[in-house]
């Protein structure tokens, strides 16, 4: 088995094989001396041969000693051709040693007591060593033969009668142990085989599955490109269709352009929800902790629902616990997501039924509620069979749902994941031809009192007017560039549009600006490389101008770069009107902060 493996290998089982030889030997270092003390002691070798048998004790002494110091050092002695030699050196001296107690007795006393008893203890040796020099076959067997051999010899040549007759019984002996020690090497040898392939297939393993991460890490960044390729000229399409519909059309043209609309925002809805599983899938998603009003999250699915539910003639409601404290903490948006993932389906599957969402409280332990969300409908519901793979992904109930009702199938899968990281369950009941009810629990803690105003809604308008409010625009596509003009001019923004990173640095040297929202890719000099530029020229000035990065990456962690790479704050694309002058009102000077109006928090 031995030579099928590459020399490095092989060199390791060596080493791995020395390794143990070292580890056992340091067990039975000292053995020789206790048993030479008692041999001594059981005989009249400490009297008879005084000088002899104390100079015998001091040298197993002193082996055990050399040997323990030796076996103690394996690491750092470690050589593979000198370290066997030199443990066989300090192995078989006392070998030896003991070896020819036996012979030497027999020789002055003849085969009496003190004999048998020496030929017990070279005996005795001999059998431990069977297992503690397994590892290595030779050194097993060299040592056996300069323990035993002698005596044999001994006995044979010099010995009669009985004597003669115990050389046999020693041979015996020999050979079994031989026997023994090979059964124990093989043993051992197959252990260390086996040991050695586990770890070869836990590196292969590790191996596997860096590439797979890498991959998964590739798809990742492959998707966050494409979305973004995707999403950067629909949301141009959408932007503008926004901006047509505003002007006078005739009514062929505004239905006309609702369904450019529509089917805009079911292609965008699509990509998110392709990016967004991705990203699940990644581990890239965060479930922020921040301060929130359940019943606004809700009463917003509702409102966003409605009137497509009321379109198929159902009834839409919701209730809160009254029981449920007004504020908890928790990740609005994504709650906000799984509700609309799944009121979307209750609207999409249910026709002149209810569908009901509820928030109710069923437990409460140190200001720690477990809130119960529920998502009722009065629809087509779901066979048992097709309930089995619901929560998979691309998974419909049946293959002629994406004719019918349109969808991906992922829908389902985002929720459940997303639920799981906020660690709550989601489960389904649902009853074909009666509907279905999707549950989901969750642990939330109540927010402390002064966080109220906190939860501002980013959606809710504050700021409405920035009348004079100067804004350098580097955005390189011209679609884009003009919907954000566009919705810039109409809060009394100044703004002027650079195309590119250079455009933008020549801008500044020519104009006075307040704010730049700098797209991040654009040819020539990307929104980095300007923002690195921006800050070198500043550096040692007084004033600083404030850089909102503009982009269409929405992963997470995207928004950390942006503010490392010298960015003050960051907007996701498509640009809405809102946010936009939410975030401009934020960075404003003071003279355009006077215009900004501050709405009221509580109305949030
Ligand atoms: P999508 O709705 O995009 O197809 P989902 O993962 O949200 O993907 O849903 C998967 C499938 O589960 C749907 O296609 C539908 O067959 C079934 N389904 C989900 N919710 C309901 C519901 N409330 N009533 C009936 N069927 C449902």
């Amino acid at each position: 088995m031995v030579g099928l493996l590459p020399k490095s290998h092989i060199m390791e089982l060596d080493r791995l094989a020395d390794a143990e030889l070292a580890k056992r030997s340091l067990r039975v270092g000292f053995i020789y001396v206790p048993l030479s003390i008692i041999v001594s002691l059981i005989t009249d070798l400490s009297s008879d041969f005084p000088r002899q048998t104390t100079g015998f004790i001091l040298l197993f002494l002193l082996m055990g000693v050399i040997r323990s110091h030796f076996a103690r050092n394996f690491e750092s002695n470690y050589n593979p051709q000198n370290w066997i030699k030199k443990f066989t050196i300090y192995t078989l001296i006392p070998a030896l040693a003991l070896g020819s107690v036996a012979p030497l007795v027999f020789f002055y006393q003849g085969a009496g007591w003190d004999f048998i008893i020496c030929i017990l203890s070279v005996t005795g040796v001999s059998a431990g060593a069977s297992s503690s020099l397994s590892p290595r076959k030779k050194i097993f067997r060299v040592f056996q033969t300069v323990l035993l051999v002698p005596t044999i010899l001994t006995l044979v040549i010099f010995g009669e009668g009985k004597a003669q007759a115990l050389s046999v019984l020693v041979l015996l002996w020999l050979g079994q142990v031989l026997v023994l020690g090979r059964y124990f090497h093989q043993e051992f040898w197959a252990g260390l085989h086996g040991q050695h392939q586990l770890k070869l297939r836990a590196k292969a393993l590790e191996k596997a599955k860096a590439r797979v991460e890498e991959a998964s890490l590739a798809k990742g960044n492959f998707l966050a490109n494409m979305s973004h390729e995707i999403r950067t000229p629909l949301n141009g399409i959408i932007g503008m269709t926004d901006l047509v519909l505003e002007s006078d059309l005739d009514q062929d043209q505004l239905s006309y352009l609702n369904d450019v609309k529509s089917s805009g925002e079911t292609l965008l809805r699509i990509i998110n929800e392709i990016l967004d599983f991705s990203k699940i899938e990644a581990g890239a998603i965060q479930i922020e902790t921040i301060p929130f009003s359940m019943k606004k999250v809700i009463e917003k699915v509702v409102r966003s629902l409605r009137f497509s539910a009321e379109s198929r003639a159902n009834k839409i409601s919701f209730t809160i616990d009254p029981e449920l404290p007004r504020i908890l903490m928790g990740d609005p948006h994504r709650l906000w997501q799984i509700l609309t993932n799944l009121t979307g389906n209750a609207v999409k599957f249910t026709e002149n039924g209810e569908i009901s969402l509820s928030a109710e409280k069923v437990g409460e332990k140190n200001s720690r509620y477990s809130v119960i969300v529920k998502v009722r409908d009065t629809g087509i519901g779901i066979s048992p069979e097709a309930q089995k793979s619901i929560f998979n992904a691309f998974s419909q109930a049946d293959g002629s749902t994406t004719r019918k009702f349109g969808g991906t199938g992922l829908g389902l899968a985002i929720s459940q994941k997303l639920v799981e990281l906020m660690d709550g369950t989601i489960t389904l009941n649902s009853t074909e031809g009666e509907g279905s009810t999707f549950a989901f629990m969750l642990n939330l803690e109540e927010a402390a009192v002064q966080s109220i105003e906190a939860i501002e809604d980013g959606e809710q308008s504050r700021v409405s007017d920035l009348t004079g409010l100067r804004v350098l625009l580097a955005e390189d596509n011209s679609v884009n560039a003009k919907l954000a003009t566009r919705l810039l001019e109409k809060s009394g923004v100044l703004v002027e549009w650079a195309q590119n990173g250079k455009e933008a640095l020549d801008a500044l040297q020519n104009n006075i600006i307040d704010v730049i929202l700098m797209d991040v890719q654009m040819p020539v000099m990307d929104g980095f490389e300007t923002t690195a530029e921006i800050r070198k020229i500043e550096a040692g000035r007084e004033k600083r101008i404030p850089i909102v990065a503009l982009t269409a990456h929405a992963l997470d962690g995207y928004r950390d770069l942006c503010l490392e790479k010298g960015m003050d704050d960051f907007l996701t694309k498509p640009l809405n009107s809102v946010r936009l002058r939410n975030c401009l009102g934020l960075w404003a000077p003071p003279s355009v902060q006077q215009s900004v109006q501050q709405s009221d928090p509580q109305s949030v």
